[in-house]
């Protein structure tokens, strides 16, 4: 529903957008662009010289990767060629960058190449990497001086990508407030699909509609995505260590269209320099998308602060929360007397490896009052207590990021002073169906928020005893530009929001708030922020039944570094739910390392759920016996084995195997093939050709592992 909108409405905003400038509003075409070069007579009153491209073709070549510009008066690419594969047709990528700014007087302008004056490229040779710096020039005012925008493309002599970098001059007072860049149009693949990093990871066809992946939130938790079809995949990341935002765009709208936005920080614009901070970077790797992901993004999350090797789960066996460590499965409760029952029935029947997470323990009702909390309602602390008796952990609900505007705490501890705001001043404010009350976005960056925050994880633990907290949002929710001039930071987008909840999560770990074996837990998972958690809760992984499908791209990077649990979001009507589809969630957060379970304890304690609460129980003991591989180790693939392996059919998900497979390597770097069958009879089944086609029974309704040294 949303694709259909964006697409009727977007031409006819961009033809909006054209009108002033094309002269097509009186019916006579104009042509004011001048093939890229500033107006000559202009110029001349000006006395401003500039030249045009000299008609010399610019060129990189490093025997891997050739690209060659075009050397009219207006920028384009004429070939790139990655390892032998053509990427583009003569003449494509024609407007490279948007750079939205705002002047000193109020102004606000989105500049477009069209509208400046293209000067061609020069190269540089800077080391072992040669650069061309594409020049386009700016009038901003009538001094007789112009403001040139730079692209610079850089190709390292054995890189097996090209990246990307953005500079702009400016007049004093002006800054840049957003880039659209580099915006490319390549040639679109056959029976291509698009991969983005929502949540797990989702395959998408490549349509005409546009897929959007913004980093860090539920769409986006890692900053890159892959276009493609049997012959490989196209690779377009970003490289920047600060977790700003960034939205990938991606379409197959005629070509293969892809582009990256980011709002920009007024800091980022110094002495009359804009600098974007980080650069783009694309690929193509005809060994498919898994050796992309693999070749490229993993290896450098190990250089980021949050990825390094002391993130290893094996090198923290030793601090990791114990009782993190023995949980082999969740179930998600809200306070309410006859859920309670269940609960307790669900501790006793799955045993002390579940964890509880427990919604609504607070006085006001969900979602709303927010940060209103305490107290809790009553009982609280005994019912806490109650579970505690039978080994069973708990962590309760809190929202990292919202404050109701019409809450007592609102006016009374300064939250408008906290609030992040718009560039008009206006609070960002969001409504949720589960409260349908106002919400407002508060900036992480304030001493306000911080201690907030940090007196709530602080006071949970006092007063009831619960063993950590989940506090949502932060990992999954956008990044919004703050323009509040009062806050502690540029206005604009930027290094402030992953900045501030590093201050407000390392505060609360070494400062007393959170006690010894306690854990903090986050909604999804956007990487910047997995080393302030112990626990990421895979819930949102965005597809649509029947056209996309959920694929492990997270695990593939992260499962030696991060904890997870749950899968997908379950059904909270009992009628709605299908046994199927409970199958499919436990036993894909299993082969994916999570923590299985995550429904809701009246769900699974259901009599007609009883065989699935079997499923579950058995998992969460298989899993109990395999901590060596899941839980430190390294996820390898996803495989579906050959053999007595039938499609069943998943009402929520799609068609699958009813076994399905993970290669894993455990902590010490050895193979292990695990399978899970979904189905209530046993399957003999063949593991694939790495574990030398071995076949294995994997009984109903159960797991196998197979391991190999
Ligand atoms: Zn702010």
């Amino acid at each position: 529903m949303k694709h259909l909108r964006l697409r009727v409405l977007l031409p006819a905003l961009l033809l909006l957008m054209q009108l002033p400038l094309s002269g097509q509003q009186t019916g006579t075409p104009e042509p004011i662009l001048h093939n890229g070069l500033l107006p000559p007579a202009l110029l001349r009153e000006l006395n401003i010289t500039l030249p045009k491209p000299d008609g010399s073709t610019p060129v990189l070549d490093n025997g891997k990767i050739r690209a060659v510009f075009g050397n009219g008066n207006t920028f384009c690419i004429d070939e790139l060629t990655f390892m032998g594969k053509s990427l583009c047709s003569k003449g494509s990528s024609t407007v490279p960058w948007h750079l939205s700014c705002r002047g000193p007087q109020g102004e606000k302008i989105d500049w477009r190449p069209g509208w400046a004056h293209y000067t061609g490229a020069r190269s540089l040779r800077e080391g072992t990497v040669s650069k061309l710096v594409f020049t386009w020039h700016i009038l901003y005012d009538y001094s007789g001086k112009t403001y040139p925008v730079r692209v610079i493309v850089s190709l390292p002599d054995e890189a097996d990508r090209l990246f990307w970098d953005l500079e702009a001059d400016l007049p004093e007072g002006w800054f840049v407030t957003k880039t659209e860049f580099p915006r490319l149009s390549l040639r679109k693949p056959d029976k291509g699909k698009v991969i983005t990093t929502s949540g797990w990871g989702v395959e998408n066809p490549l349509t005409a509609a546009e897929i959007r992946s913004e980093y860090p939130t539920t769409t986006g938790s890692m900053s890159f995505f892959l276009v493609h079809n049997p012959e490989g995949a196209f690779y377009f990341g970003a490289e920047d260590p600060q977790g700003i935002r960034k939205d990938f765009y991606v379409n197959g709208n005629g070509a293969l269209n892809v582009r990256m936005t980011i709002p920009a920080s007024e800091g980022w614009t110094k002495d009359g320099v804009f600098h974007l901070p980080f650069a783009a970077n694309i690929g193509y790797d005809a060994e498919g998308w898994e050796h992309a992901v693999n070749h490229w993004y993993k290896p450098y999350t190990y250089t980021l602060p949050w990825g390094g090797e002391e993130r290893k789960i094996v090198n923290r066996l030793g601090t990791l929360s114990p009782w993190l460590q023995q949980t082999d499965g969740w179930i998600r409760v809200k306070g309410t007397d006859e859920e309670f029952a269940y609960t307790q029935a669900a501790a006793d029947f799955f045993g002390p490896h579940l964890s509880v997470h427990w919604y609504w323990w607070h006085r006001h009702p969900y979602d709303s009052h927010y940060p209103d909390y305490l107290p809790a309602k009553p009982g609280f602390a005994e019912r806490i207590a109650a579970l505690h008796n039978k080994g069973i952990h708990i962590t309760p609900y809190i929202n990292g990021r919202l404050w109701d505007p019409a809450s007592a705490s609102y006016k009374r501890d300064r939250g408008y002073d906290a609030s992040a705001r718009a560039e008009d001043g206006s609070l960002y404010t969001e409504v949720y169906g589960t409260s349908k009350v106002l919400n407002s976005v508060t900036c992480p960056s304030t001493q306000i928020w911080h201690d907030k925050l940090y007196g709530l994880v602080d006071s949970l633990q006092l007063l009831y005893g619960v063993d950590g907290v989940y506090i949502d949002q932060v990992g999954c929710s956008r990044q919004y530009p703050c323009w509040n001039p009062d806050h502690n930071h540029p206005r604009g987008g930027g290094e402030f929001w992953l900045q501030g909840y590093q201050k407000i999560l390392r505060d609360i770990r070494t400062q007393g708030a959170l006690r010894p074996g306690n854990i903090l837990i986050t909604e999804e998972n956007g990487d910047c922020y997995s080393d302030l958690f112990d626990l990421m809760l895979m819930v949102n992984t965005h597809y649509t039944p029947g056209v996309s499908r959920i694929i492990p791209v997270f695990p593939m990077v992260y499962s030696d570094r991060v904890v997870t649990n749950a899968y997908r979001y379950f059904n909270e009507d009992v009628s709605l739910e299908k046994a199927c589809d409970l199958r499919f969630r436990f036993t894909k957060a299993l082969l994916y390392g999570s923590q299985p379970g995550w429904v809701r304890a009246f769900v699974i304690m259901d009599p007609k759920f009883r065989p699935e609460a079997q499923f579950l129980r058995n998992l969460m003991e298989f899993r109990s016996g395999i901590h060596d591989i899941v839980l430190g180790g390294s996820f390898v693939r996803e495989f579906f084995p050959e053999g007595d392996n039938p499609i069943r059919k998943f009402d929520a998900f799609w068609d699958e195997h009813a076994v399905m497979g993970a290669q894993w390597l455990d902590r010490k770097g050895n193979n292990a093939w695990i399978l899970v069958n979904t189905d209530s009879v046993p399957h003999k089944v063949k593991l694939p050709k790495e574990a030398k086609g071995k076949e294995m029974t994997v009984p109903a309704d159960g797991a196998v592992v197979f391991r190999k040294k």
